[in-house]
């Protein structure tokens, strides 16, 4: 991984030592995948009947009948028709959660006044070099994190947070002026880029010229992006959201409908497996020890593992966003001697490292 700072260059570079060489990092996988992964793995377990393509159109508290009380159950109606009742509801249901509201459970936080621009980008050359030993760039601009990130083949995966207004006129560019911009955002200053920006076509000369006159070091930048497929750009408004708890009667909270993170460190989606796997554990506890897998009881193991370290992260992630977004002052040079102190510390880096893989201690 690759990260420095737009306006400084002061720069931080994460690879193993030459002992650990062949040990990863991180892992690239795109959401499609993992989730056919998953349905794949539910049909072998067996067990379990999906309900696909249906929508909760309202969850409600069961009624009290003469041989069974559900007055404290939530009863869920689907699209189709079902109704169910659920001993234990798993709100995994994203940053809008409806199994939130219906908890009554607040989420608080603030919004980023930021979008995060996604798109599937196809890249010059060899791409990417070894299919094992891959690249991660992240430049931090004024406006927000530029991000690339390796994806099988010669394809790579941008997230580019801005403001809501760079982002609309991004995507209103041709796809050769988007390009040139993506390209211009990991090679210009910060100056060239505002300029760019003010343009409503021609970047690509521009960029090609402002580029001849520009040094940059080809090593340490990602290759040059020569495609855009078509239909993947598109943006999300960023914010920070945590819930004021995880778990309510016969609720449990996990992934985005418990905590919303900025993209810039890549944890969202890390965090909400982070859940589930606690969740599972303390379910299992539950169910092997007799007690009521829905009652606040059998959950508070669940929300007292997560919650704590899910905020820390939020909060870390946070500091990072606003550290990264001052254009001026004294905190840039700080910043700077910080990331190069860091970059020049072996054993900070490394547990920065091993925090990542999730070989290291588990503190986050
Ligand atoms: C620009 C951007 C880049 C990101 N990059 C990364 C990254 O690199 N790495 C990473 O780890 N994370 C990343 N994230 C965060 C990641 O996308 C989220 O954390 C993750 O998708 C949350 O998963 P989730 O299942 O909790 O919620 P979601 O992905 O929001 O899924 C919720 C699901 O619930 C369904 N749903 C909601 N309401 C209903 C209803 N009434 N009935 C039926 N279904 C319903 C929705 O349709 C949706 O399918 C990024 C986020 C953004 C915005």
């Amino acid at each position: 991984m690759q990260v420095w700072d737009g306006i400084t260059g002061a720069r931080i570079e994460f690879d193993w030592p030459a002992e650990q060489k062949g040990s990863t990092i991180a892992y690239m996988n795109e959401n499609l995948n993992l989730t056919s992964a998953l349905l794949k793995r539910i049909e072998e377990v067996g067990g379990v009947e999906v309900l696909d393509g249906q929508k909760v159109e309202d969850i409600v508290l069961g009624e009290e009948s003469e041989d069974l009380d559900l007055s404290l159950w939530p009863v869920v109606s689907l699209s189709g028709g079902r109704r169910l009742a659920a001993r234990l509801l798993v709100g995994a249901d994203g940053a809008n959660s409806p199994v939130r509201a219906f908890a009554g459970i607040e989420s608080r936080g603030w919004d980023y006044g930021r979008h995060g621009l996604v798109a599937t980008l196809k890249m010059e050359g060899s791409g990417w070099g070894e299919e094992e030993s891959k690249i991660a760039y992240q430049r931090f601009l004024p406006t927000g994190p530029v991000a690339m990130l390796p994806m099988p083949g010669k394809f790579s995966t941008l997230v580019w947070s801005t403001t809501p207004a760079l982002a609309a006129h991004l995507k209103t560019l041709s796809s050769t002026d988007f390009i040139a911009m993506v390209n211009a955002a990991f090679r210009l200053s910060p100056v060239d880029l505002a300029y760019l920006h003010t343009l409503a076509e021609g970047q690509t000369d521009e960029v090609a010229w402002r580029s001849q006159h520009t040094d940059f070091d080809m090593q340490r930048v990602p290759q040059q992006v020569v495609r855009v497929q078509d239909g993947s750009i598109a943006s999300f408004p960023l914010k920070l959201r945590h819930a004021d708890t995880y778990i309510g009667e016969r609720v449990a909270l996990v992934g985005d409908a418990a905590h919303t993170v900025h993209p810039l460190a890549g944890q969202g989606l890390n965090q909400g497996q982070g859940d589930v796997e606690s969740l599972a554990a303390t379910i299992e506890f539950a169910v092997a020890h007799g007690q009521d897998i829905g009652v606040h009881m059998s959950l508070e193991a669940y929300n007292a593992d997560r919650y704590a370290a899910n905020n820390l992260l939020l909060g870390v992630v946070d500091k990072l966003h606003k550290l990264y977004a001052v254009e001026s002052g004294p905190l840039i040079p700080l910043r700077s001697i910080g990331l190069r102190a860091v970059n020049a510390l072996r054993p900070v880096k490394q547990f920065f490292m091993s925090q990542a893989a999730g070989t290291g201690v588990k503190v986050l």
